[in-house]
């Protein structure tokens, strides 16, 4: 279970979170989406214990993210929107690493990351520098160092990141599993069709408040608009994109007529 209650951050002046109140409870997957700047890896990063708030309350699996950051820690399996990965370790050695600060037993770490990476079509990458692989396979990295010691909580900030279509169904269908044996799950991300298929909820944020926050058919079905995504731009932008993206292809080519 996760629950937020008036959580605010400031950077500076600057108001990135505003009161902002949810509760997940365990079973569930709550999408958090709004566009960029929103506030949602700041909301993460709070709950990760990683970031305090300038105000308010986080509860994860019971514990203060500001008093028991370390038992936040323990039962949350996070995947953040960047972060370094070591990059001279190899595959296992740093899943190995990662399941060791969790206190698994070393073949436990073993047979968990091998079957992993099998499933993730990428088992043969075991003993590869982490600097050598693309982009999705380093993902795939990262999902699995975030998966490994069976989390009770689960934050994804972007996770399909750079994944091909096959491993994008796989981790949506983790997620899925996870949470149908009671894992609670924050999905932040962009891929509006994955949240509105995915989710069982999911709260918008625009410029660090909840705008919405329901089950996706609802949210639909309220606003009279086809897809998730039609909901989004209505609560989120009050530009005319056709409009925009006409604009910005005339900066674009604009450069031979001021020369
Ligand atoms: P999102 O993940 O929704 O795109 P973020 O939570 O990353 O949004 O950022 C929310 C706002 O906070 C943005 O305006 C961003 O510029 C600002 N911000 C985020 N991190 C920092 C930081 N470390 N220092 C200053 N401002 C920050
Ligand atoms: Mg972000």
């Amino acid at each position: 279970m996760i629950r937020v209650s008036g959580l605010s951050r400031q950077y500076g002046e600057a108001l990135a979170l505003n009161r902002v109140s949810f509760e997940i409870p365990a079973g569930q997957v709550c999408g958090y989406i709004g566009p960029n700047g929103a506030g949602k890896s700041t909301t993460v990063k709070i709950l990760t214990g990683m970031l305090r708030p300038t105000e308010g309350t986080a509860e994860v699996a019971g514990f203060d993210v500001t008093a028991n950051p370390l038992e936040v820690r323990r039962r949350i399996g996070y995947v953040p929107e960047t972060g370094p990965l070591y990059q001279l370790l190899s595959v296992m050695e740093y899943l190995t690493l990662v399941g060791t600060l969790h206190h698994l037993p070393p073949d436990e770490i073993h047979t968990r990351a091998t079957k992993m990476l099998q499933l993730f079509c990428i088992g043969d990458s075991a003993n590869k520098r982490i600097d050598t692989l693309s982009k999705g396979m380093r993902q795939k990295v990262v999902i699995s160092a975030a998966l490994i010691h069976d989390p009770e909580i689960i934050l994804f900030d972007e996770p399909l990141s750079g994944l091909d279509a096959n491993a994008s169904r796989t981790v949506r269908d983790v997620v899925r599993g996870l949470a149908d044996q009671g894992r609670t799950v924050l999905y932040c991300s962009h891929v509006l069709d994955v949240v509105e298929r995915l989710c069982d909820r999911v709260i918008i944020l625009n410029k660090g408040e909840i705008v919405a926050d329901d089950t996706p058919t609802a949210l639909m079905a309220a606003a009279h608009r086809g897809t998730l995504e039609t909901v989004f731009r209505s609560l989120t932008s009050d530009e005319n994109q056709e409009q925009t993206a006409k604009e910005f292809v005339d900066v674009v080519r604009s450069r031979g007529t001021q020369q």
